[in-house]
């Protein structure tokens, strides 16, 4: 037997629901923001990952999925989303939209060679967004705005922001200086890992899992401290319009984040929930001013946050958050070889208009296809025999009430509809309209 790659997983149909509500919310809070959908390639010259995420961060240096295809050409399997969408705006040149910010979000799978874990798999899905062309701290805030009311539309409780700056190039650039000064006498006591990071990155050696909690580096000097004059204007303008639209938030000052494109504000949403275990952090994101400009592109600056949508749902198993039961309209038992034909007829109608219809594909004795309405959980079953195709009607059962009723063959569409809008209505004939037909 052929078994999934370790670390992938099938979704199946009885968790798609889950998705596609997850999808659906997804949709509806991007509308909210004026977030436009975009869909980029699952794989990409591994170059632009090189040259985006970094060479010395450990997604590049020990987790991408490269290979070279048959024309020779080196590939990787997107392991984030940010990359893909900058590559694309400036391959068609969406910085010239009149449209601008440019608003785009997506949703998609993405590959990591890490080590499979409850909430960290190899293949996983994120749902991210970017707004770029624009400078404003204010768009820092409404990026943290959107992440948060997709959490609060999800109904996800215990949820913290955790923000902090790393500041423009000049703070930056003082920063390190200020890490390698503060590092330099102590290196030798941090792990390897850690010792060839500081040669090639000082700054990735903050998020290195080894050592990431030691006291060394929990003493190390933050990045708050060393912001520019203009970098803390611009991190004070994303702290006060977070503070005018009600999010709470709290200051991380040794919060950096593994990419190393990001300036200025980097945040992460973390939820503190049994079910999410180790892995709290849902979500995170961040300025960055300068990617576009490193791939090649105008000086277009930009931000932008991806969720981990499987830690979502794992963050969703905490709550009572009952799906909505799957169920079908109808359910048409067939009994006997003449009724086949009429059968297919009436249940095209059916679906012509708009019902969602099933049937028995094995000939099965009655009680079995009743035991197969059930499972599919039709409000209605149709039943059609040899009788019922000679009088041209249908008998109709209520599955809720377990009514039955014979029904012409032309009036069956009605009678269903109709059956379906006062179960789904719940005035219990309070309402105007009720009021009238009572
Ligand atoms: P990052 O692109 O590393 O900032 O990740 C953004 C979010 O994606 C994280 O906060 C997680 O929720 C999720 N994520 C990252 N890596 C994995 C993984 N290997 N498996 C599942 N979710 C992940």
């Amino acid at each position: 037997m052929i078994t999934k790659i370790k670390g992938t997983y099938d979704i199946l149909p009885s968790e798609t629901r889950k998705w596609q509500e997850l999808e659906e919310v997804i949709f509806q809070v991007s509308r909210l923001y004026n977030f436009k959908e975009i869909r980029t390639p699952i794989f990409e010259a591994s170059e632009l990952f090189h040259r985006s995420v970094g060479e010395t961060t450990d997604i590049v240096k020990k987790e991408t999925y490269d290979f070279s295809d048959r024309g020779n050409r080196l590939v990787t399997l997107r392991p984030e989303g940010t990359a893909s969408v900058v590559r694309s705006v400036i391959e068609n040149k969406l910085f010239a939209d009149p449209n601008q910010p440019q608003k785009l979000y997506y949703v998609g799978p993405m590959f990591r060679y890490e080590r499979p874990q409850k909430g960290r798999q190899r293949q996983f899905h994120q749902f991210g967004a970017e707004a770029l062309g624009s400078y404003s701290p204010a768009v820092d805030a409404e990026m943290i705005a959107y992440a948060i009311t997709l959490l609060k539309a999800l109904r996800i409780p215990k949820v913290t922001v955790k923000i902090n700056s790393l500041g423009d190039q000049e703070s930056k650039e003082a920063y390190r200086a200020e890490l390698v000064k503060y590092l330099e006498p102590k290196i030798s006591e941090l792990c390897s890992d850690c010792q060839s990071r500081f040669q090639v990155n000082p700054l990735r050696v903050l998020d290195c899992k080894i050592d990431k909690d030691s006291p060394i580096l929990v003493a190390a000097p933050k990045p708050l401290d060393s912001l520019s004059p203009l970098a803390k204007i611009h991190f004070q303008g994303v702290l006060d319009r977070l503070q005018a639209m009600g999010v709470d938030y709290v200051i991380d000052k040794s919060l950096v984040r593994g990419l190393d494109y990001y300036t200025h504000t980097v945040f992460e949403l973390e939820a503190d929930l049994p079910t999410l275990g180790a892995q709290a952090t849902i979500g995170g994101g961040g300025r960055y001013n300068d990617l576009v400009k490193n791939l090649d592109g105008p000086d277009y600056p930009a931000v932008g946050f991806a969720f981990g949508m499987e830690r979502i749902l794992l963050a969703l198993d905490s709550i009572d958050n009952p799906s909505k039961p799957d169920y079908i309209h109808a359910f048409l038992i067939v009994l006997g070889q003449r009724s086949q034909a009429k059968a297919a007829e009436v249940m095209m109608r059916l679906r012509h208009g708009g019902l969602i219809v099933d049937t028995d594909f094995f000939g099965r004795p009655l009680k079995a296809q009743f035991k197969q309405a059930q499972r599919q959980n039709a409000m209605y079953i149709l039943i059609m025999g040899d009788d019922e195709i000679e009088k041209d009607v249908v008998n109709v059962k209520n599955a809720k009430t377990g009514v039955q009723e014979t029904i012409k063959s032309a009036d069956l569409y009605q009678y269903i509809v109709q059956g379906i809008q006062s179960q789904s209505h719940s005035c219990n004939g309070q309402c105007e309209s009720c009021a009238d037909e009572c």
